[in-house]
C-alpha cells in the first residue's frame, strides 16, 4: 500500500491543531483501503503551546511526527523540512488553518494513482472574505512576476499539493536559501493538475502574514526569479541621455536664435533630484540582488532542529 506523508507547517497554530487533526483523521479513514498515512507537523518555533499539542498527539497517534525548530525559520523553512523528513511515496503541503480543504487529498490521490501527473496542485478561484487592497496588489504581483520571469508563478495558487517521491527529490536538489517555493514547484518542471477551488476562511487562529510581510515576500519573489530590475538602470540611462540630448540642441538653438538666457535654478533642481532619485533607486535594486547574493554565499542552513520524534532512516 502507498504511504502519503502530509506535511504541515505550525507557527503559534495551538488553537487550529485540533481542528486539523480531527478533519485529516476523517480523511484517512475515508482512504483506509487506499493509503496508509504519516502527519508531519513542523513547529516553525512557535511562541505559544504548538509544541505541547504536538507532543500530546504523538503520544496517543502513532501516525503523528513532528519537528520542532530552534526559532521561527519562516514558512518556507518549514516547508523544506518537511519534504526533506517525509518518508512516503506521496508528499502533500497543507496548512494548518483549513483554508487547504484536506478531503481533496483522496482527488489528488486518485490522479496521480493514474500515473498521468506528477503533482497536482490547488488554486484559488476567488479571494473572497480577503481585504480588496490585497487582492489588488496581489494581482499586480502576479502580472507583473509572470511578465518578467520565465518560471511560471500560477495566481491563485496554493502551496497546498500532493507530489510524487520523485517531484520531492527534485524539489530538496534546490537548495538555495532564499526559498520562493510557489517558484520552485514550478522550475523544477514535471506534469501538474491543478484543481480549483473557492476560498475559505480560516478556522481558528489568525493569518501570520501581515499586508507588510506579503510585499517584501512578493519582492523576494521576484529577486529570486527574474534578473530583468537589474536592467532598468540601463534602460533609464539610455532614455536620460536621450532626454539630455535633446534639450542640449533645444537650449543651443534658443540662445542663438533669441539670445535668450535661461533660467537657471529651479529647472537645474529639478533634474538634479530627478537624476539622483533615479540614480538612488536603481542603485536599491542593485542593492536588493548584491545582498540575496551575500546571504546565499554564507550557505547558512535552512533550519535547526531542536527536537524530533521522527526515528532515523
Ligand atoms: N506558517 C509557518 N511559519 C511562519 C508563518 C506561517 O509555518 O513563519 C504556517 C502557518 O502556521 C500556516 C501556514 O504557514 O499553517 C499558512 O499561514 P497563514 O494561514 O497564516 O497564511 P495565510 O493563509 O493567511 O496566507
Ligand atoms: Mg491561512
Amino acid at each position: 500500500m502507498k504511504k502519503i506523508s502530509v506535511v504541515v507547517p505550525c507557527y503559534n497554530e495551538q488553537e487550529a491543531i485540533p481542528f486539523f487533526y480531527n478533519e485529516i483523521i476523517k480523511v484517512s479513514a475515508m482512504m483506509a483501503n487506499e493509503a496508509e498515512f504519516e502527519y508531519l507537523f513542523v513547529n516553525d518555533g512557535s511562541k505559544d503551546r504548538t509544541i505541547d499539542v504536538l507532543r500530546a498527539l504523538a503520544a496517543k497517534d502513532q501516525r503523528v511526527k513532528y519537528v520542532s525548530f530552534s526559532k521561527n525559520f519562516g514558512k518556507e523553512a518549514a516547508m523544506y523540512a518537511g519534504l526533506e523528513k517525509a518518508s512516503g511515496d506521496y508528499v502533500a503541503v497543507i496548512d494548518v488553518d483549513l483554508q487547504d480543504p484536506p478531503e481533496l487529498l483522496q482527488q489528488m490521490f486518485r490522479d496521480l494513482e493514474s500515473g498521468e501527473y506528477d503533482c497536482v496542485a490547488t488554486r484559488r478561484v476567488s479571494r473572497k472574505g480577503e481585504p480588496p487592497i490585497r487582492s489588488a496588489f496581489a494581482k499586480l504581483f502576479y502580472a507583473m512576476i509572470n511578465k518578467i520571469s520565465k518560471t511560471e508563478i500560477v495566481d491563485g495558487a496554493r502551496d497546498y499539493r500532493l507530489m510524487t517521491r520523485q517531484m520531492v527529490d527534485a524539489i530538496l536538489e534546490v537548495k538555495e536559501y532564499n526559498r520562493f517555493s510557489k517558484g520552485i514547484f514550478s522550475w523544477v518542471g514535471f506534469t501538474t493538475k491543478w484543481l480549483e477551488y473557492e476560498n475559505v476562511e480560516r478556522r481558528a487562529g489568525e493569518t501570520k502574514w501581515s499586508f507588510w510581510k506579503l510585499l517584501k515576500y512578493s519582492l523576494d519573489g521576484i529577486v529570486a526569479f527574474s534578473t530583468v530590475p537589474l536592467s532598468i538602470a540601463s534602460v533609464l540611462g539610455l532614455l536620460l541621455c536621450l532626454v539630455a540630448f535633446v534639450l542640449i540642441i533645444i537650449i543651443v538653438i534658443k540662445t542663438l536664435a533669441f539670445g535668450d538666457p535661461v533660467a537657471g535654478y529651479p529647472s537645474l533642481m529639478c533634474v538634479i533630484l530627478f537624476v539622483g532619485g533615479i540614480q538612488l533607486f536603481c542603485m536599491g535594486i542593485l542593492g536588493k540582488y548584491l545582498a540575496k547574493t551575500y546571504l546565499e554565499t554564507k550557505k547558512r542552513p535552512i533550519y535547526l532542529v531542536k527536537e524530533d520524534n521522527i526515528d532515523e532512516r
